[in-house]
């Protein structure tokens, strides 16, 4: 059965979709620890990130800098996080958030709550920053 991403990858589940190439494809987190948390993912399923390909996980790397960039200049924060956790979704996934201090990565702290109207208005600032 196709994971879930697989399925927003193909389009059959929505999502705020900030960027994609032939390999990779961002969106932003339904559950964000922060504004403008975003996924990379591969868009073919492999559960562990660490079972990717060198040059998988390289590529999959440089496609997150590009993404991680245009969230730095749309949202104020002092730079973007990076955490791998996988413990979820079966698919293997980097999310990128913004943060201004180490606590800001807690992902047991209370998530934030944001309107369709706010996602639409982050997804638009960050792409625009592409
Ligand atoms: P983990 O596998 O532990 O890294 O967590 C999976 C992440 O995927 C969580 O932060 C979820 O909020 C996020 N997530 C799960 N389903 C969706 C979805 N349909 N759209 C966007 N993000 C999702």
């Amino acid at each position: 059965m196709a994971t879930i991403f697989s399925r927003i990858i193909a389009g059959e589940i929505p999502c705020y979709k900030i960027a994609e190439n032939d390999k990779f494809f961002a969106f932003m987190d339904i559950n964000p620890v922060a504004k403008g948390h975003t996924l990379v993912v591969p868009k073919w399923e492999n559960d562990y990130i660490f079972a990717l390909e060198d040059d998988e996980i390289a590529e999959m790397m440089v496609f997150a800098k590009k993404v991680a960039k245009a969230i730095e200049k749309a949202i104020p924060c002092k730079r973007i996080g990076v955490a791998v956790i996988g413990l979820e979704v079966p698919h293997a996934h980097i999310h990128l958030i913004p943060i201004t201090t180490e606590g800001d990565l807690d992902f047991k702290k209370e998530h934030v709550h944001l309107t369709n109207e706010e996602f639409l208005d982050i997804q638009k600032r960050i792409v625009e920053q592409l």
